[in-house]
């Protein structure tokens, strides 16, 4: 076990050393790279610093956000004996499990330190956007620990699906509102365009940045695909690291399902790092819905980040800002782009992309609570899908391998989903590749 003491007390700024850096961010008007002045009006200003960072490869975590780590960190590396055998395979499997932490997933990482940064620059008060509920959750939690005051707008569908989220969000004190809303310009917008529109990420990124920057003493933070926040999750691998060493084991595959890329990049790039330095060859697999396949099926380009055009442009894999994905029940993949690292290391082959059917998540997502004895997240299901076509790659190439994935969140608020699985409700969605591309063809008028 990895004592308290043991604790990473550094995160791990990848950016520093990438051996491509990715193109800059770009502004909406005037398409010039942003700068530092740019993004204060949006996030606290040692947000954007991180965001920015080039410099520095390691970046102290301050000792306010270690002590409110501690409350659930270091999580547990777990060897997963019971897959093993159900699978019958020669591999090692081991699992990260961030399910631990008090929210239920990876995002409270980020959140305390997000929270933490903007409460010290004197912010009052805090919005964001969440999908299946599982960012705000954890937003929640931290401005309550923090005391600073937070505004949610939710998925309208997920609001509605996963009430219990919505509950946990108000328990510890937050506003939650459906998105798309009237509260905000981009809400009315839409609602009045598709008056039946079930809300998506983009949207309710747009609402939570217009409701920022119409009041006072307020800041906006966002749960993935920005560089800070695949800062902060780097704790995961660096934690894994030491847990491994402890184990006597390196992954030959790292595995993390794949919404915006947070968990993805917070157990992947500090293992990443030894390849970059030729001292390992390790592979490192993201896992996607097959629904929203920016990784392996969308095209690199510049596009926002929300549905409306209010951040700034982002080189990205992507579908398309207004792509609308089915409504499969991981919630928290469903989101049209990917942080401009990933994607850059996806770009230069340091990262892999697997699509993964919604059955087939699910099924493997069953297969784990049954060995392993915990629900997982129908997010990470998806990683435990693609370490099990790992598992069953390694029995039949008779190789012995080394898998690491990243239990990115519990599936106890999801099991609604569950539900309809087991009764045979749920579906496999297929996209043509041509109202793929087509969406992404709009991209060219951007810049
Ligand atoms: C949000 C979430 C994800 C997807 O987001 P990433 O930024 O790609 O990590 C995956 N799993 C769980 C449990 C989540 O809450």
């Amino acid at each position: 076990m990895l004592s308290e003491k043991e604790m990473p007390t550094q995160w791990y700024n990848i950016l520093a050393e990438m051996p491509h850096q990715p193109l800059p961010a770009l502004h909406p008007g005037t398409k010039q790279p942003m700068t530092a002045e740019d993004w204060y009006p949006l996030f606290a200003k040692e947000l954007v610093h991180q965001e920015l960072n080039t410099s520095d490869a390691w970046i102290d975590i301050p000792e306010e956000v270690y002590e409110k780590y501690k409350i659930y960190r270091p999580t547990p590396l777990v060897r997963a004996y019971n897959l093993e055998k159900a699978l019958d395979t020669p591999a090692h499997i081991y699992f990260k499990n961030e399910s631990v932490s008090p929210v239920g997933s990876h995002k409270l990482n980020s959140a305390i330190a997000q929270v933490y940064y903007n409460k010290m620059e004197g912010v009052t008060n805090l919005t964001t956007e969440t999908g299946a509920g599982q960012w705000g959750t954890a937003m929640a939690l931290a401005t309550k620990m923090f005391g600073v005051e937070l505004a949610v707008y939710m998925v309208k569908i997920s609001y509605e699906q996963k009430p219990y989220r919505r509950s946990l969000m108000q328990t510890w004190g937050a506003q939650v509102i459906a998105s798309p809303s009237m509260s905000t310009r981009a809400g009315r917008k839409i609602i009045t365009e598709h008056p039946t529109y079930q809300g998506s990420l983009g949207t309710a990124i747009s609402e939570a940045i217009e409701l920022a920057m119409s009041t006072p003493n307020c800041k906006y933070t966002l749960g993935s695909v920005l560089n800070h926040v695949s800062l902060h999750q780097t704790i995961i691998g660096l934690e894994a690291e030491k847990q491994m060493e402890m184990a006597g084991e390196y992954p030959d595959v790292v595995i993390g399902c794949f919404g915006g890329g947070s968990n993805f990049s917070g157990i992947s790039f500090p293992f990443l790092r030894h390849n970059f330095k030729g001292n390992a060859t390790t592979r490192f697999v993201s896992a996607e819905p097959a629904s929203c396949p920016k990784l392996t099926r969308g095209q690199f380009h510049y596009d926002f980040g929300d549905e409306a055009g209010y951040t700034p442009l982002i080189p990205m894999f992507t579908l398309g800002h207004d792509f609308a994905p089915a409504h499969i029940h991981a919630g928290g993949l469903r989101y049209h782009g990917a942080g401009m690292l990933v994607s850059q290391l996806l770009k230069d082959n340091f990262i892999e992309a697997m699509d993964i059917q919604q059955l087939e998540s699910f099924e493997a997502g069953v297969l784990f609570a049954q060995t392993e004895g915990i629900m997982p997240a129908p997010e990470s299901a998806h990683a435990i899908a693609a370490a099990v076509r790992e598992a069953k790659l390694a029995k039949e190439e008779g190789k012995q391998k080394v898998i690491l994935f990243n239990l990115s969140g519990h599936g106890f608020v999801d099991m609604s989903a569950y539900d309809q699985y087991l009764a045979g409700d749920l579906m496999n969605y297929s996209l043509a590749q041509e109202d793929i591309d087509k969406n992404v063809a709009k991209l060219d008028q951007l810049v």
